[in-house]
């Protein structure tokens, strides 16, 4: 059985001054994938991960089917099946007054077992860091965890590499310094990386409070309605949550993920309990009729009460340059949340983090790149990552403002779970999320709104 607690072995340190085609910051999914696509396409590359494996990253732990495409891929599909995890086949969704609708996930995916999985990040980032580090270090380039990247390499406005240590800075723990033709952002919403290109080399802001999600994640064991290794997931925009969500996603067999989330602007505007999501969370399982009988029993695994934010891919109203905001320049590409790229209705990020993972390796090219990632290649990169994800991207806003009207959502939700072509088009939504363009349709919302 694979195991997913031990070290990963990364190897030796290269050394200092050191060049790469790519270097990629952060070991997350979408840096371990980059590295990966990069090493696959011939590349000498440098992974740099902070920390040291294995290690918990906060999250609603759900790997949805455009994530498990490129998990195929790489050859981590069969390394999650090895250990512990729940086989997603349905949505839960739940309305504040209390009614819900099953959404089932395709058959046919999920026979497959692509529909989707959920299982703790510290599993699933190991794996893809593991097999990261085969990849990379099979194809001459090189692997390093604990070492924390501090500084970004510039000349004249384009991305030359990164310096950093190993812990804090001292005689001990000298800075070095590594240069490589292109520069992958890959170190989540606070990426050094993606902080440079935006605001250091171009003044352009990096976050947006409307665009930014506070989240906020426990573990528990005992929540009744979970049974066996396979089945729902549930997200609720439940009363004293909203326009917050609560989701329970079950990880394996007794154990599940609870947690809230909530766009920060919006979180701002709470008063009392309600501004902090660790006190709403603890009102929605200690009081909420239906939550408190659920986990009547349940008991909460210590030391996994964790927060965290999501940057998503929401369009800017004003974007100062591209959509979400700049990801890309000479010597640079930047990926997943480095890149804002959470889906804003379902705060799915790992699916998208790896989109953009492999597109980096689709434009850059370690031959007639080698002078530096250049600037119109960037451009073109911006322009087929937003062409790609856009569309989903602009309609989960909607969607995302839309569950806000809590009667509105009452009444869907109500109407949803009696009327099957609605629970069919929902499945569809979920499925391909081009589908949900269908749900602005004056067609689609008099025939299975209006109609009886
Ligand atoms: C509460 C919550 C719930 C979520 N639920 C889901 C969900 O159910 N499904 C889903 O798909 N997504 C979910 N997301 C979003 C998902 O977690 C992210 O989109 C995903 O982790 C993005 O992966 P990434 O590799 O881009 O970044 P990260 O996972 O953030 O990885 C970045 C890596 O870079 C490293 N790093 C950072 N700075 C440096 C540095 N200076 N030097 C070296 N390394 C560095 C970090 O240590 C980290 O390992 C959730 C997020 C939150 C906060």
């Amino acid at each position: 059985m694979e195991t997913w607690e031990g070290p990963i072995d990364t190897g030796d340190v290269p050394e200092d001054g050191s060049f790469f085609d790519v270097i990629v910051v952060g070991g997350g999914p979408s840096g371990s994938a980059a590295a990966s696509y990069n090493a696959l396409n011939g590349c000498k590359v440098l992974l740099i991960e902070k920390e040291m494996w294995p290690r918990d990253k906060i999250c609603g732990d759900a790997v949805g089917g455009k994530s498990l495409a490129h998990v195929k891929e790489l050859g981590v599909k069969e390394m999650i099946e090895a250990t512990p995890h729940f086989m997603v086949d349905s949505i839960v969704f739940g309305s504040a007054n209390g009614s819900t609708v099953k959404v089932m996930l395709p058959q046919d995916e999920f026979e497959k077992k692509m529909a989707g999985y959920s299982l703790p990040r510290m599993q699933f980032d190991y794996m893809m860091f593991k097999r990261a580090t085969e990849i990379v270090t099979n194809a001459g380039g090189s692997v390093i965890q604990g070492f924390n990247v501090k500084g970004v390499l510039e000349e004249g406005g384009q991305i030359t590499g990164i310096s950093g240590s190993f812990g804090g800075r001292s005689a001990k723990n000298p800075t070095l310094s590594f240069s490589a033709a292109l520069t992958i952002g890959a170190g989540g919403y606070r990426c050094p990386v993606a902080t440079k290109l935006v605001e250091g080399i171009h003044g352009e802001p990096m976050r947006d409070d409307d665009h930014y999600c506070g989240g906020y994640r426990e573990y528990w064991e005992g929540v009744s309605g979970f049974d066996g290794s396979h089945g729902p997931i549930e997200i609720h925009f439940i009363e004293g949550v909203i326009p917050g969500y609560f989701w329970l996603f079950p990880v394996r067999e007794g154990v599940v993920n609870v947690g809230i989330g909530m766009v920060i602007s919006e979180q701002r505007k709470q008063t009392g309990a309600s501004k902090s999501l660790k006190k709403m969370q603890r009102w929605v399982i200690e009081e909420h009729p239906v939550f408190k009988e659920r986990f009547k029993d349940a008991k909460i695994v210590q030391g996994s009460q964790k927060g965290w934010q999501l940057p998503f891919g929401s369009p800017r109203k004003n974007p100062p340059s591209y959509q979400p905001r700049r990801t890309a320049g000479a010597g640079v590409m930047c990926v997943g949340d480095a890149a804002s790229l959470v889906d804003p209705f379902s705060g799915e990020g790992i699916g998208n983090g790896l989109v953009s993972a492999k597109m980096t390796s689709k434009y850059f090219d370690k031959d007639s790149h080698a002078s530096g990632f250049p600037e119109e290649q960037a451009i073109e990169y911006m322009n087929d990552l937003w062409g790609t994800l856009g569309k989903e991207l602009t309609n989960s806003h909607r969607l995302q403002k839309v569950v806000k009207w809590k009667r509105l959502m009452n009444w869907f939700v109500g109407k949803s779970s009696r009327k099957k072509e609605m629970g069919d088009m929902l499945t569809g939504m979920i499925a391909n999320k081009e589908a949900q363009k269908a749900l602005w349709s004056p067609w689609f919302l008099f025939k299975t709104i209006l109609l009886p």
